[in-house]
């Protein structure tokens, strides 16, 4: 029996869109006179942006309806949609906990702040109907300053029951001419003990090779395969796992289809570069993991032998799944146990 884990997706991009309407029809009259048919909003939620900064954009517009009031709604519909439609048994989630404080605050409270968020996100994530091993990724943003992103990282140091890493986000291209700051930022992750990945080489504009010793994943990396395979061998010693997520690279414009996607794989599966599938936005896209697979499977950018790899690496590269081998291995031992069969 299969089940999966995603390794990459954020909680403003998680909402799907017909829930987001919903939550508009009932709570935010504006919105819901703007789109009073939810064929127009699903359009205009998922249709296609011209470039990464644009799509980021949209992040904006659930951002501000996911507050601490609200987030247990949202997230309660996510684990929910993961567990019946995706056969998720591990999901990792990720934000920018002081995008998710209220506005009118000043700077010093909005940090205060960011800790009842951790704690509300990761009590609402325990949902035990829906049995999901959830864990959070704590994003530093590139538009955020160097106190705010560094009370981030102290943060999922304090609350590592509920975080497993951090990360940063906030589009690539954004982060050249503060990269000592990131560098610095990450050593005092590591220093803490804390795992780390990060949204790097999305984009040709967000290469940076003086980040990738401080990661212990690469969300997205595809420009790694594609432009700079060179550094492949050293990206496989290190045992850094690239995060793909396919339906983002079309929606940003980064690339024109999937099959651009079959250099990435055959180059990394030929290097040795362990690959995740993920979604990244699975609300935003609407498309759920077992869709990414069934994608790239369809358009022969890989085989049923690489997508089962890819599956596993997931696991393996999890920060926080507690066992050592993936579910499927857990539960064929125990449907063919007979002791536990029915007379
Ligand atoms: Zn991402």
């Amino acid at each position: 029996m299969a089940l999966y884990a995603d390794l990459h997706r954020h909680l403003g991009g998680s909402v799907v869109p017909r829930i987001l309407w919903r939550y508009f029809k009932r709570h935010d009259p504006k919105m819901a006179q703007r789109f009073p048919q939810y064929p127009v909003f699903e359009e205009f939620y998922t249709r296609k942006r011209k470039t990464l900064d644009e799509y980021l954009e949209l992040h904006t517009l659930v951002e501000n309806v996911q507050t601490e009031e609200t987030l247990p709604y949202f997230i309660y519909r996510l684990i929910r949609g993961a567990y019946i439609f995706e056969h998720l048994a591990y999901l990792e989630l990720r934000y920018t906990p002081y995008l998710r404080t209220p506005q009118y605050l000043e700077q010093s409270e909005r940090i205060d702040a960011m800790t009842n968020i951790v704690k509300i996100v990761g009590k609402a994530s325990q949902v035990k109907e829906y049995p999901i091993v959830i864990s959070q990724i704590l994003c530093m943003h590139s538009r955020l300053p160097y106190e705010v992103n560094k009370a981030i990282v102290d943060l999922a140091a304090q609350m590592k029951n509920y975080v497993c890493a951090i990360d940063v986000a906030g589009g690539d291209s954004h982060y050249g001419e503060r990269l000592d700051e990131f560098i610095d930022l990450y050593k005092y992750a590591r220093a803490l003990g804390l795992n780390t990945t990060g949204h790097l080489y999305e984009t040709s504009d967000g290469c940076y090779p003086e980040l990738l010793p401080y990661l212990m994943r690469i969300g997205h990396g595809i420009q790694i395969p594609l432009k700079f395979p060179e550094l492949l061998p050293e990206i496989a010693r290190s045992n850094q796992c690239l995060e793909i997520c396919p339906t983002t690279y079309l929606k940003t414009g980064n690339l024109e289809n999937l099959y651009e996607l079959k250099t990435v794989f055959d180059r990394c599966f030929e290097a040795g570069v362990h690959i995740a599938i993920c979604t990244d936005n699975a609300g935003l896209h609407n498309v759920r993991l077992p869709f990414e697979f069934e994608n790239l499977l369809t358009q022969d950018v890989i085989d049923f032998h690489q997508l089962q790899a890819c599956q596993n690496f997931a696991f393996q590269h999890a920060f926080a799944w507690p066992y050592k081998k993936p579910p499927a291995s857990l539960l064929t031992g125990l449907l063919k146990d007979k002791s536990l069969q029915r007379s």
